[in-house]
């Protein structure tokens, strides 16, 4: 009897075991690769851009070296929330709803500004001699809540469904970051950034259609239960402490897992040890894990890296290679480059600029509004019918289909607005 009730109450421990270590071990921490792969199998072309973009950077790198004049810089990077909830009644907060609260997205933002300031707190092996301050911080301007029947959203394709839900707002201006529940397998995923070379005749700005739509959904997506830290909607007890944001947004920077997403591959900064692979563990005692890939020579891990996969508590690194690749990408990527000039900015003048004009297939557009003050955007023509929508994110305006003539390009805010004139031909 004694036994029986021993051997009941151990099944139940394992039960209980299993099930909260099953909890947790089933969760990919990151999307971004497998839905770039999904991208660039709809577009082949993106692969050669890809690669120029990787040549890109390094010729950036190269020709710095000696200056590095841009990683000297702070820049405050303006963040736009997106909660897409699926709670009819729109209360906000509480366990497993995805309408989170104010206090959860803003301890996000709060561990991205530590995370890449280099005061987290964590002393792992490596972080007292190779964690840095990469020089860029994070500002909440605005969160937009939108309620959508949908219960989950798939990080690999529906980045496009997010957008459609909750527009983005102007992604050469903004970081938009869309919070919601994902498919359980994910914790997140983000969009590449298109690098290229800014020239003076292009303005670093492509105008084709796949620029167009990766425009609309340029940005990260989270879990909310992943997103922040000190919430009730967190129930993870590996990745609590709001750092799959700090890994996506090092993605939309630029940055490659530390492994180089095969055996012992590159993420093209030579301050990360080259690894193996990822360290997708549920062990929060941040073991030390070792790779050989060169050879018989053994080299440590760094599981403390927020490119790896290593749970939350086990992060606190940003390294200087990867710094420099980061403010190489924010000078190269035609929208993360006008974002950087924006925050620079001191006028308290709403700025419009649309090119090319004449114009025949997209209108590109720049705004900058003061103090991130919100506005919205339409065009109407020349009798004055408006002939779209109002909206916060018109960056590439197609036109192909407006019969030729005079346009009219308004931009208002609470207490400005600027016209453009411009001609479809
Ligand atoms: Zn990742």
């Amino acid at each position: 009897m004694k036994n029986r009730r021993n051997s009941l109450l151990l099944a139940g421990l394992l039960l209980v075991s299993v099930l909260g270590k099953a909890q947790d071990s089933v969760v990919t921490r990151c999307a971004s690769t497998e839905r770039d792969s999904v991208r660039l199998l709809r577009n082949p072309s993106l692969r050669n851009l890809r690669m120029r973009s990787e040549g890109a950077i390094q010729n950036y790198l190269r020709a710095n070296s000696g200056a590095r004049t841009n990683a000297g810089e702070t820049i405050t990077i303006p963040v736009v929330v997106h909660v897409v909830h699926n709670r009819t009644d729109n209360v906000i907060g509480g366990a497993g709803n995805g309408n989170i609260t104010d206090g959860q997205i803003q301890s996000q933002i709060d561990v991205l500004n530590e995370d890449y300031g280099n005061t987290s707190g964590y002393k792992g092996y490596y972080t007292d001699s190779l964690a840095v301050d990469t020089g860029i911080r994070f500002k909440l301007v605005s969160v937009v809540r939108t309620y959508n029947e949908t219960s989950q959203f798939s990080p690999i394709t529906d980045a496009d469904d997010l957008a459609d839900i909750s527009p983005a707002w102007f992604t050469n201006r903004y970081l938009n970051i869309w919070v919601t529940r994902l498919n359980d397998r994910y914790l997140g995923t983000s969009q590449f950034p298109v690098v290229s070379e800014i020239t003076d005749r292009t303005q670093g700005l492509a105008t084709s259609e796949n620029e167009e739509t990766d425009a609309s959904t340029d940005g990260v997506i989270i879990d909310f239960r992943y997103f922040g830290r000190d919430s009730e909607a967190i129930t993870s007890r590996i990745y609590n402490l709001g750092r799959t944001t700090t890994h996506e947004v090092g993605h939309w920077l630029g940055l490659i897992h530390i492994w180089g997403d095969s055996t012992c591959g590159t993420d093209y900064c030579d301050d990360t040890p080259t690894a193996n692979t990822k360290n997708e563990t549920t062990d929060v005692s941040c073991t030390p894990v070792y790779s050989q890939c060169r050879g018989n020579a053994v080299t440590r891990n760094m599981i403390e890296n927020y490119m790896d996969y290593s749970p939350d508590v086990c992060m606190s690194i940003f390294t200087n290679d990867q710094k420099e690749r980061m403010h190489a990408v924010l000078a190269l990527s035609p929208r993360r480059a006008k974002m950087v000039e924006y925050s620079q900015l001191t006028t308290d003048q709403l700025l419009v600029d649309i090119y090319p004009n004449p114009v025949r297939e997209t209108l590109t557009t720049n705004i900058f509004a003061p103090d991130f003050e919100n506005y919205t955007v339409s065009v109407y023509n020349q009798k004055g019918q408006k002939v779209t929508e109002d909206a916060v994110n018109r960056t590439y305006l197609n036109v192909r289909n407006f019969p030729s003539g005079l346009y009219y390009y308004k931009v208002t805010t609470a207490n400005q607005t600027v016209t453009k004139r411009f001609v479809v031909r």
